[in-house]
C-alpha cells in the first residue's frame, strides 16, 4: 500500500451510498504533510510533462492543486461554481453534476487565466462518475490549451469515471484506486498499481 492508501485505511470512513469520507485529513481538516507527499508524487508521475498551469475545481481540489503546484512551480487556477445565469463573455463555462450533492452547477474560469499556450495538469480530490473532470476538460479545451494529464487523489474504480476518461485517451493518474468498499464492515480494497 502507498502512503495515501495507508491513510485511507487508517482514517477514511465508508458511508452508505458508496461515499468515502476523508474529511479528517483531505477535504475538511487537512494534513499538510500528506498534501505535500501527494504534490511530490504527482510531480514524479508527470515528470516528463511541461506543465504551465494546474487547473482544479472549488473547493476540495484547491489544496491538493496547490501542493502539486509547488513542485511544478506554476500557478493554480480553480473553476468557480457560479450562481449567475447571465454570464458575460469573459469566462469559459461548463455544467457539472455533483455526485455528493446531487445537484448541477455551472463552473466558470476567466478567459484571463487560461489560453491556447497553456499546458494544463488537471487535479481533483475524487473521481467518481467523471462529471467534474469532464467539465474541467471541456473548459481547458474551449481555451485552446492542451490537457497534458489528470491527477486524482482517490479514484472510485467501481464507478465509470476512470474508464471513460482513460478511453478518451487522457493520461490519468490516481494515487489510490478504490476497487470496492463495504460500509457495514468499514473495509476498503484497492486496485494494485506499480
Ligand atoms: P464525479 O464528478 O467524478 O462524479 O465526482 C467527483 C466529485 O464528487 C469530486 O470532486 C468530489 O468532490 C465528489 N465525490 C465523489 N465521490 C466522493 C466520495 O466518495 N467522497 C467524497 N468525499 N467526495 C466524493
Amino acid at each position: 500500500m502507498n502512503f495515501l492508501e495507508e491513510r485511507i485505511v487508517k482514517d477514511g470512513v465508508v458511508k452508505p451510498g458508496n461515499v468515502l469520507k476523508v474529511d479528517s485529513f483531505l477535504n475538511h481538516q487537512m494534513d499538510i504533510h500528506l498534501m505535500d507527499e501527494m504534490g511530490k508524487e504527482f510531480k514524479r508521475r508527470f515528470a516528463d510533462k511541461n506543465i504551465t498551469k494546474i487547473l482544479t475545481i472549488e473547493a476540495s481540489g484547491i489544496a491538493i492543486a496547490i501542493a502539486a503546484a509547488r513542485y511544478f512551480d506554476v500557478p493554480v487556477v480553480f473553476a468557480k461554481k457560479s450562481k449567475s445565469i447571465n454570464l458575460d463573455g469573459d469566462v469559459y463555462v461548463a455544467t457539472v453534476e455533483s455526485f455528493t450533492h446531487k445537484n448541477t452547477n455551472q463552473v466558470v474560469v476567466s478567459k484571463k487565466f487560461l489560453s491556447a499556450e497553456d499546458h494544463v495538469l488537471i487535479i481533483d480530490d475524487f473521481l467518481a462518475n467523471g462529471c467534474a473532470l469532464q467539465g474541467l476538460i471541456s473548459i481547458t479545451e474551449s481555451s485552446g490549451a492542451t490537457v497534458e494529464g489528470i491527477g486524482i487523489a482517490i479514484e472510485k474504480g467501481f464507478q465509470v469515471g476512470g474508464k471513460v476518461i482513460r478511453n478518451l485517451g487522457y493520461h490519468l493518474e490516481s494515487l489510490a484506486i478504490v476497487e470496492s468498499m463495504d460500509d457495514e464492515k468499514g473495509t476498503v480494497q484497492f486496485r494494485e498499481q506499480e
